[in-house]
């Protein structure tokens, strides 16, 4: 049986579980098929009815109280912990139906992203035979100055040398900007030296270093596509459809 894993990833309010739910709808209403999982032991409510859930295994407010901890330490126990039911989730994962599976992941992205449970997690649900990539959410509210923008890519860029899987930077929130703004991070993310020359205009000590950053963010730009959405709105769902298709129908890289 076919399917293609989208790991939602992003860090807290970047609106993972927003996309999951919304992207989800636009699936289905262009008729294609499609599963949600969500893996994020501590959310209380979701917009979405998931198909398999980790909660229905752990849950961080159980945790909590059984093991005496305070919420971060409960939330990283508790993936911890999902490891343990991975091959129950995995049985549930085989049992979906062909298409694509939607993985929302924990709020704090660092917990999923960098500590060891989170890698085991997308080991284990992705097999050789299983296609898999990843979403990471970029809010756009807060990266509308360069520096900013230059480093929410950093982090886009450690998850996917982390991951290695083919992945889609989605810039979120695009409704919430002004149409000058909107043309400011179409131009970064579509333009080569757009974003270097904005940093070149900013007063700095380490302007040689900044500019060696911003090639080198440049290049990874061009591995992985940009797209500005509004979860909110469904806006530009067309496009990373398109590339998630790709992925899906085998073209692992973009061209
Ligand atoms: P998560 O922690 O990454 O799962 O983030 P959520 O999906 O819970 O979203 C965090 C907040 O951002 C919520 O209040 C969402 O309604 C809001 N949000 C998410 N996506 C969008 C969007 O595209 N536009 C706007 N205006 N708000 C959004
Ligand atoms: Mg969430």
């Amino acid at each position: 049986m076919q399917h293609l894993l989208v790991f939602i990833i992003g860090p807290a309010g970047s609106g993972k579980s927003t996309f999951t739910s919304s992207f989800k709808d636009w699936l289905l209403s262009q008729n294609v098929p499609v599963s949600t999982i969500n893996m994020d032991p501590a959310v209380e409510s979701l917009e979405y009815d998931p198909d398999i859930d980790i909660r229905e295994f752990v849950f961080v407010r159980d945790v909590l109280e059984k093991y005496d901890l305070g919420p971060n330490g409960a939330i990283i126990a508790s993936l911890d912990l999902a490891v343990e039911y991975l091959d129950k989730v995995t049985d549930q994962v085989n049992e979906l139906p062909e298409g694509y599976v939607l993985v929302d992941t924990p709020g704090q992205m660092e917990i999923f992203a960098y500590r060891q449970s989170g890698r085991y997690i997308i080991k284990e649900l992705c097999p050789l035979d299983r296609k898999c990539s990843a979403v990471f959410l970029i809010d756009a509210t807060i990266c509308m100055e360069p520096y900013d923008f230059l480093s929410q890519i950093f982090l886009s860029s450690s998850v996917y040398y982390r991951f290695r899987v083919p992945l889609l930077a989605l810039i979120n929130k695009i409704d919430l900007l002004d149409q000058k703004e909107r043309e400011k991070i179409a131009k970064w993310v579509s333009e080569k030296d757009a974003l270097e020359n904005a940093l070149e205009g900013i007063e700095s000590v380490d302007k040689d270093f900044t500019r060696k950053i911003a090639r080198m963010l440049s290049e990874y730009m061009e591995i992985v596509p940009f797209i500005p959405v509004s979860s909110k709105l469904s806006e530009n769902f067309e496009e990373v459809y398109y590339y998630l298709h790709q992925i899906y129908r085998g073209g692992e890289d973009f061209e």
